[in-house]
């Protein structure tokens, strides 16, 4: 049974059937090399933009969101969440700031996408009772 993927690439959003025998694969229904190319991709090595939050302190956020700056491989997204768990950040956080750079040394940075500010009260933690 053939694999459907949806190529990405272009508006035209072609469904492409990709038949898996060995090492060979087979294609209908894409309509170029760029289409061809992101199947074979798709079935062989998909990867996709790794996105998530991290606590932070600080702040009136209580997590900030990041994502890695290119894809990353899909049985690599276990082992970037189990890093992420363990981060914790502190205000100020700037939009796009790096977070991690050489993210699961693959040469892909993790970077915040969104700003934090830091509150009035600075890193005390509001929610400790007195
Ligand atoms: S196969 Fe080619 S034409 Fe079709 S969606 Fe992909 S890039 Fe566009």
């Amino acid at each position: 049974m053939p694999d459907k993927v949806t190529c990405i690439i272009c508006p035209k959003s072609c469904v492409i059937e990709a038949t898996k025998e060995g090492e060979e694969i087979s294609l209908n229904g894409e309509s170029c090399n760029r289409g061809k190319k992101y199947a074979i991709l798709e079935v062989t090595d998909p990867r996709r933009i790794f996105t998530s939050t991290v606590l932070i302190k600080g702040s009136d956020l209580k997590v900030i969101p990041v994502r890695t700056t290119r894809p990353i491989r899909k049985n690599e997204w276990i082992n970037a969440k189990e890093l992420i768990d363990k981060l914790r950040l502190d205000a100020p956080v700037e939009f796009g700031k790096i977070i991690i750079s050489d993210f699961l040394e693959n040469g892909i940075d993790l970077i915040a996408t969104r700003e934090a500010t830091k509150n009035d009260t600075g890193n005390i933690d509001l929610s400790r009772k007195f």
